[in-house]
């Protein structure tokens, strides 16, 4: 018998979520995110959950190669472009558009002999400060790129830093807009801004944000990038998480639970042990009072998660047993709040999933 831990893939929630993204930026085509194995979500499923993007983004270049194999013929964007010559080659093989976001890049590309063009993202650094040209290198960038033979489209690209924050007092989201702007005064190109937290505010910012590509990544997988809820967005989880309970202990007023005797109980109460562990993925610091869901009522962990295993407060539900199914993230239980009440945030949940958990989808 494997384990109960499983993660449940909700396709169709995928589905939902790339519908939603272009109905908030309708003008827009779409870069699904699928990096880091699809967030954790499987890249296989990820082909068949976003077929009907316009294209597929990701950083890993094994993964690309992969996409081709699996079949997929619409655009591949790698988002960190490349890193040494002999990616071109792949890039040229495969039909690979990169970023390029340094002169090292653009060395390179001088120095290359490829049998087909290249098309490619140049990267402004309007603030993040994380990979890209600054405004005013942009221009000479663009045209020290143009006059590569090999050099196909040129499209703009940019990150934002704060789109998740709308009062955002540094560097606001417009003044990333405002920089880009003036970076690519003048270029020709199509423009790729949006990540998931500017498409979902494309309504509000409205002719101020023009991102004919956008690249949304987390609201496809159902959560969000900032402190609205996932609900509030319509958006639909992607992936639950589910375990049951393999042990109980009835523990009296004083006693302490785990490692460290971390949780001592105030009164007598029960314990359950869930089969869910950092090995699994579940972070080693989320804290007394994380939420978990033990039958479908909400209860909390308690004591230091440990490798395999994980206590929970039985207290809500003293009718649990042994094998009584336990939600960890996902339908019932948004991935962001147990990623709020872990202090970090859902994507590191969705991509710290170990490779030991069993997948299936539904
Ligand atoms: C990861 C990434 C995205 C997607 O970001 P989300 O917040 O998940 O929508 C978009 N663009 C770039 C360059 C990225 O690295």
């Amino acid at each position: 018998m494997p384990r109960p831990i499983v993660a449940t893939i909700h396709l169709d929630a995928m589905k939902y979520n790339l519908a939603r993204a272009q109905t908030c930026a309708p003008q827009s085509r779409l870069w699904a995110v699928v990096k880091a194995d699809a967030y954790g979500h499987g890249l296989a499923r990820a082909l068949r959950g976003f077929a009907g993007a316009d294209g597929l983004a990701l950083v890993e270049f094994e993964q690309a190669v992969r996409l081709r194999e699996m079949g997929w013929t619409k655009p591949i964007l790698l988002l960190e472009g490349f890193f040494e010559p002999a990616d071109l080659e792949t890039m040229a093989a495969c039909g690979l558009n990169g970023a390029v976001h340094c002169i090292e890049q653009i060395e390179m590309l001088e120095a290359a002999r490829l049998p087909a063009k290249l098309n490619l993202h140049l990267k402004m650094n309007t603030g993040m400060n994380r990979l890209g040209f600054k405004p005013d290198e942009f221009a000479a960038a663009h045209a020290r790129l143009r006059a590569i033979p090999l050099v196909g489209e040129i499209a703009l690209m940019t990150h934002f830093a704060n789109a998740d924050q709308p009062q955002a007092d540094y560097l606001p989201i417009q003044e990333q807009i405002r920089r880009f702007r003036s970076g690519a005064l003048g270029l020709p190109g199509s423009c790729s801004l949006s990540n998931s937290a500017a498409v979902l505010r494309q309504a509000e910012l409205k002719d101020e944000l023009v991102s004919h590509w956008t690249r949304p990544g987390i609201m496809l997988y159902g959560a969000t990038p900032g402190e609205k809820s996932a609900v509030e967005f319509d958006l639909r989880p992607s992936m639950t998480l589910t375990s049951a309970i393999i042990g109980k202990q009835s523990i009296g007023a004083g006693e302490g639970v785990g490692y460290g005797s971390a949780f001592r109980a105030a009164q007598a109460m029960q314990v359950g042990v869930v089969a869910c562990g950092y090995a699994d993925g579940y972070p080693r610091h989320a804290p007394h009072g994380t939420p978990v869901l033990v039958d479908g009522v909400k209860t909390c962990l308690i004591g230091r998660v440990s490798m395999d295993m994980m206590m929970v407060d039985l207290t809500p539900v003293p009718q649990a047993h042994i094998g009584s199914r336990v939600t960890l993230w996902g339908q019932g239980l948004p991935i962001d709040e147990v990623a709020q009440a872990a202090g970090t945030i859902g994507y590191e949940l969705m991509c710290a999933l170990a490779p030991r958990v069993r997948m299936i989808e539904d």
